[in-house]
């Protein structure tokens, strides 16, 4: 029996399930190994029997808490999809300023009695999705890279543990031969981030965002000392993080503190 995958969109742009939907031709051969029985950005059918769910957004209402948790319940693997979910993405920039500010910025020319008690305006900081449920496996990137998503469903289906690159974006980029970003005067992430998208943004002459996140074991002294050598600072590092990955700048500002502990 192939196992039943189901997508389901929370506050995203849908650009990570776009990315499966164009797998192309790879998608025969996902489909010929798994069953999808909820898909909607490509399907009208649903069901809630479902093995895998593939989750992409970000949480931003105690409505999507309980939708989240009820999917959590009926799935036997839960894989968070893209930036979003991974790390509460772009919307998680939001975060940096107080609720009732972005309401009124958002909502303020609304009449107040379609805001107020409605469930679909009543939004709390975002969070990444394993802050509210149990997470299995991450498929990081904004948006995900769809061989990676290919690799990712054939080793869940074989019953093997997917496993995602834990090395840096340097290590890519330095195999594609590209100059270093830096010495273009242009800023980059990509030592202490997570490999896997063939540093697609140094190679096309940016810098990479971090939309993968930081690997596992960040070597967050190798940042330094590049920032160091270009005349940059720690917190330019960690305030280019907050586009995609607020969580990093805390897992940053911890490393860094437990580095100090270590040398004091
Ligand atoms: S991770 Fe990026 S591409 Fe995917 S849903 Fe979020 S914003 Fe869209
Ligand atoms: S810092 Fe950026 S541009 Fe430079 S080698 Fe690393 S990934 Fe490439
Ligand atoms: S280079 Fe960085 S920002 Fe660009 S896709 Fe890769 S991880 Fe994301």
């Amino acid at each position: 029996m192939k196992p039943k995958v189901a997508f389901f969109d929370f506050a995203g742009c849908e650009g990570c399930q776009l990315q499966v939907v164009n797998l192309e031709e790879s998608i025969l051969d996902l489909i010929d190994i798994v069953e999808v029985v909820s898909f909607r950005e490509a399907m009208k059918e649903h069901s809630d029997d479902y093995d895998i769910a593939f989750i992409e957004g970000s949480i931003a209402r105690p409505m999507d808490e309980e939708r989240l948790r009820g999917i959590r319940s009926k799935a036997k693997i839960l894989v968070a999809l893209g930036a979003c979910a991974c790390m509460g993405g772009v919307n998680a920039l939001r975060n940096q300023f107080p609720v009732n500010d972005l309401k009124k910025m958002v909502y303020g020319g609304a009449d107040p009695k379609h805001i107020e008690n409605n469930p679909y305006f009543d939004i709390f900081p975002v969070k990444a999705v394993d802050e509210v449920v149990k997470v299995d496996y991450y498929i990081p990137g904004c948006p995900i890279n769809r061989d990676e998503f290919a690799r990712v469903v054939t080793a869940l289906v074989l019953g093997e543990k997917p496993v995602l690159p834990n090395y840096p974006v340097c290590v890519e980029c330095k195999k594609r031969g590209n100059i270093c970003v830096f010495e273009e005067g242009k800023f980059c992430l990509g030592p202490v981030t997570r490999a896997g998208c063939d540093a697609i943004c140094p190679t096309n002459g940016d810098g990479c965002e971090g939309c993968r996140g930081l690997l596992d074991d960040p070597n967050t002294q190798s940042e330094l000392e590049v920032l160091q050598k270009y005349g940059l600072t720690l917190d330019e590092a960690l305030d280019r993080f907050n586009v995609f990955c607020y969580k990093a700048k805390a897992e940053v500002a911890k490393a860094e503190v437990a580095k100090a502990e270590v040398n004091k």
